[in-house]
């Protein structure tokens, strides 16, 4: 079980950094990154030099993992991005930060993600005015995301916001903790992902 616990953690050590999987513990000094940042496993400690096929693998399973995004859907993301003005790598960053659950995130209403998108799913939020209860629901500049009226007095809610009142709300979306809502000022820039990776890389691999 305790193996388990971990198992979000031994995401991040494998990849060498914060995925931010596990809510508050991923900004404490619990942080099994911050304690012990070489990868799980007996042979853990000498990281393998990879090929490059390697290397795109890992800067995908990376992304997939900090934004919770299982491979169907990712790849969709990827078809989506290319058919899309821009670079291909980036509009799909952007695409991944305009999710429903990665806003509710970033506003700080979902303590991860991952918990994020379970409210999303439980219908605790509307957008515009009207619930929406899917997760991988993307959000459009001017969109106003708010917890729901018969939701407002939901304790985890409560309790999130309070515990990730210090925690820096992105440029791109405006927070209105007072009204438990948040506004899509625009869409999330490049400079505005504070995952570290080469999103190249993941196209070169999807491209082969
Ligand atoms: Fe675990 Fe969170 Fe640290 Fe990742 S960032 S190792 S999930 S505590």
């Amino acid at each position: 079980m305790a193996r388990y616990k971990d198992e979000q953690c031994r995401i991040c050590r494998r990849e060498g950094q914060k995925l931010f999987l596990k809510g508050s513990r991923c900004y404490s000094d619990k942080c099994s990154v911050s304690r012990r940042n070489y990868a799980p496993g007996e042979h853990g400690q000498k990281r393998a030099k990879l090929s490059e096929y390697g290397t795109q693998l890992r800067e995908k399973q990376k992304t997939k993992s900090f934004y919770g995004v299982g491979e169907k859907q990712f790849r969709k993301y990827f078809e989506m991005a290319s058919n899309k003005k821009g670079i291909t790598g980036e509009v799909l960053l952007q695409m991944l930060e305009s999710r429903l659950d990665n806003v509710v995130y970033r506003l700080g209403f979902g303590s991860s993600r991952a918990q994020a998108r379970q409210l999303v799913n439980h219908g605790h939020f509307d957008v515009n005015g009207k619930k929406v209860d899917i997760a991988s629901y993307l959000v459009k500049p001017g969109d106003v995301i708010s917890v729901r009226e018969i939701k407002k007095d939901s304790a985890i809610i409560k309790a999130n916001l309070e515990a990730n009142s210090a925690r820096p709300v992105p440029e791109w979306l405006e927070k209105d903790a007072d009204n438990l809502s948040g506004k899509v000022v625009r869409l999330a820039s490049r400079e505005d992902v504070d995952l570290s990776v080469e999103e190249h890389l993941i196209v070169e691999l999807y491209s082969k």
